[in-house]
């Protein structure tokens, strides 16, 4: 996940988004003077990699010079370099024009951008201790720092006069477009309050960012907390032989040798309930995901999320909205706080109505198994995996063998953009990663030119954020003709040394989706960074990454890469079938834990000033059941203590992936409509929308591709909604 950015907050986005570990505020972080110091003998050896501009191909990370205590003194030493060249924008003698303002603008900040980029995707991926103290000092710094660009007054008196006379300045579209979005942005920001309100402001800012810091990084110990210890291996019953040989492994990598541990994912679902026919060992496997965050330890978040939502109403109140998520819809495709609402309690009925039948399903099997008791959320995915094998015989382990990791990715993510962007992909193994696991790839355009690069980091680990998500370490930019460096992670388990990468259905859908975030930001072609690749509305973001994952369904596609891994055999055409059969089931759980969760979200930040609840687990049961989402068998996809979505960059933002899906749908059909799998189709996507970033107007992108205003009704076939 990735959205537009403001300025300089490539920084604090990143920071936001980046989910990992502990505050730990009695750590020392590294300074300049420790780096220095720590130099020795060769200075030029040991320099800052950060403060020149990388000579590897591309500008790509020099990951094999940095080193954990060089963040600190280059975010440092980048910010004060940005407030330096702001301040001589802000004191220009000249009158205010677009090139000595706006556009130097965006020239400023090289050096906090090139390691925040890095810093930010690193403190997700691959994190430690003195990384999360970094984290934890930065993030409040960067929030000043933020604050002090954007509630610079004689800035803002620049941006202003430009902004008001800005259909006289002989501008073009994308130019006026950068003029009105550091409008925006700045009178979003708090530059049109008085001098004592920005104080307040700025004081909020710092605060809301440490505890933001907090939360993800409790998440993430939390998560690594929970694991299940399991003593006798018969309890394990029904799990596959690699899952208790990783089990073992983790057991003994947590000094438990001889035992077993479930590591769990931040999701409230966990894998293994799928397979666990023990169900007293599923219901403490489900419980201890469920607690998460509100366990009253240390790493307890309920207090953490109270506090946010409260300082989030207060600050929105300031700046003259009703609550939160008034202030960030305003400003996202969707609009307003009815427009999300009317969305999602429209689809919720429906949505609870099939998971209800789901359930009744389930029930039957448990009744006629003289199970005596009644369906809960820790037998869901064990019972649905039953009636999937009734209705559609067929169970995931079938279909492993045929999504081994590296056909799944060449002969089937890149085979796919072969066929319709004419895209090749060269591994490079001559550039540094951060990790053995990370690959790197340089990506080519159909006529042969150099496009980019792509990092894939899939496997999961201890130091790793749950979920997937895509970045950019360079962004592509016009002004300077950078080419884009971007990355995409998952969490894949890793198999026991020597045995092969057997994906889920689930995970090969992600690598597709994740590539389509990629080739957002590959196929970048604007003037400024503001409007670079994946810079656009956070729920028109998730719009081009879902229509990706089309491709891995596609028959031709899916023929390329769904190869059994030992023999090589095309995947059965009567197992695919069931595959695509089986699309739409589930359907009804998917949705309605979406749904919670986004509800959720929005219930928090609907709250206004003076009347935010301090009872986060009583708000979130009364928020719930008020939505009609309050069924017990399915709950919330993430809880409040554990979201951490609305910590990051989502706040009154998960709705997003369900607002995206709706143009998603649409945009299938259209690739349905006129042919599928062309070249001639994915130049047309790629020339009216995935080469804009947001240079236009995002809803004007999907008419240009579309050519009319979205429907519905496609989503709602997709997902079984459409009850008449
Ligand atoms: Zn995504």
């Amino acid at each position: 996940m990735s959205a537009r950015k403001t300025l300089a907050a490539a920084v604090a986005l990143a920071l936001g988004l980046s989910l990992a570990a502990c505050s730990r505020d009695e750590a020392t972080p590294a300074t300049a003077g420790d780096a220095a110091t720590a130099a020795g003998a060769d200075a030029a050896e040991t320099a800052n990699p950060f403060f020149t501009v990388s000579s590897l191909p591309y500008q790509a990370p020099a990951f094999d010079k940095i080193k954990d205590e060089h963040y600190a003194p280059a975010l440092t030493k980048g910010m004060e370099e940005q407030r330096a060249e702001i301040d001589a924008i802000a004191n220009n003698a000249e009158p205010a024009t677009f090139e000595n303002t706006i556009v130097a603008m965006e020239k400023t900040g090289a050096l906090l951008n090139r390691t925040a980029a890095v810093f930010g995707n690193l403190a997700g991926a691959h994190t430690n201790p003195q990384i999360q103290a970094v984290q934890a000092e930065m993030a409040p710094k960067f929030a000043a720092h933020q604050d002090a660009i954007l509630l610079d007054g004689k800035l803002f008196a620049r941006v202003k006069s430009l902004y008001e006379q800005r259909d006289a300045l002989g501008l073009d579209d994308q130019d006026k477009r950068l003029v009105e979005r550091y409008y925006i942005d700045f009178v979003r920001a708090g530059a049109n309050l008085s001098d004592a309100d920005k104080e307040t402001l700025k004081a909020m800012n710092a605060e809301l960012a440490s505890l933001a810091t907090t939360f993800s990084q409790n998440v993430l110990k939390e998560v690594n907390a929970s694991g299940v210890l399991v003593e006798d291996v018969a309890e394990l019953d029904g799990l596959p032989a690699e899952a208790i040989t990783a089990a073992a492994e983790a057991a003994k990598a947590a000094g438990q040798e001889g035992k077993w541990l479930i590591a769990l994912q931040n999701t409230s679902g966990q894998p293994p309930l799928t397979n666990l026919t023990n169900r007293a060992l599923r219901q403490r496997i489900m419980e201890a995901s469920l607690v998460r965050g509100a366990r009253g330890n240390e790493f307890d978040n309920q207090a953490i999320v109270a506090k946010v939502a409260q300082l989030r109403a207060e600050r929105a109140k300031l700046l003259g909205y009703e609550n939160h998520a008034h202030y960030i819809l305003e400003d996202e495709t969707a609009g307003t706080i009815a427009a999300v609402n009317k969305l999602l309690s429209d689809l919720a009925p429906a949505a609870v109505a099939n998971a209800r039948k789901e359930a009744a399903d389930m029930q039957a099997i448990i009744d006629a198994e003289g199970g005596g008791f009644q369906l809960g959320a820790a037998d869901w995915a064990f019972y649905a995996e039953k009636v999937r094998q009734q209705k559609y015989a067929f169970d995931e382990s079938q279909l492993r063998p045929y999504f081994e990791i590296n056909s799944v990715l060449e002969n089937g993510v890149f085979y796919a953009a072969n066929q319709l962007y004419g895209l090749t992909f060269q591994e490079r193994k001559d550039l540094p990663v951060y990790h053995p696991d990370v690959r790197v790839w340089e990506v080519f355009d159909a006529d042969g030119s150099a496009l980019g690069l792509f990092y894939g980091d899939f496997y999961a680990r201890a130091s790793k954020r749950g979920g997937a998500w895509m970045n950019a370490y360079v962004p592509q930019n016009g002004l300077t003709g950078t080419k884009p460096v971007v990355a995409n992670h998952q969490n894949i388990p890793k198999p026991s040394e020597g045995q092969p990468t057997l994906m889920t259905f689930d995970e090969v859908t992600t690598m597709f989706h994740e590539f389509g975030h990629a080739l957002h930001g590959l196929f970048s072609n604007v003037k400024y960074p503001q409007f670079a690749g994946t810079s656009v509305p956070r729920d028109f973001v998730e719009y081009p990454s879902q229509v990706n994952e089309m491709w891995a369904t596609w028959p031709s596609i899916l023929a390329n890469y769904a190869k059994h891994h030992e023999t090589g055999e095309p995947i059965p055409q009567e197992l695919l079938d069931k595959v695509m059969a089986a699309e739409q089931f589930g359907q009804g759980h998917a949705t309605t834990e979406y749904l919670a969760a986004a509800m959720l979200d929005q219930a928090i930040h609907q709250q206004s000033a003076g009347k935010v609840s301090t009872d986060t687990l009583g708000f979130e049961a009364q928020a719930l059941k008020a939505a009609g989402l309050d069924y017990a068998p399915v709950p919330p996809r993430y809880r409040s203590t554990y979201f951490s979505h609305i910590m990051g960059g989502y706040s009154a933002g998960y709705y997003a992936y369900l607002w995206s899906e709706v143009l998603d749908a649409e945009s299938v059909e259209w690739f349905k409509e006129n042919g599928g799998l062309t070249r001639e189709n994915g130049d047309h996507f790629r020339r009216t929308l995935l080469s804009q970033g947001g240079s236009k107007d995002a809803m004007q992108l999907f008419r240009d591709f579309r050519g009319r205003d979205p429907e519905v009704g496609p989503l709602l076939v997709r997902r079984g909604l459409d009850t008449k």
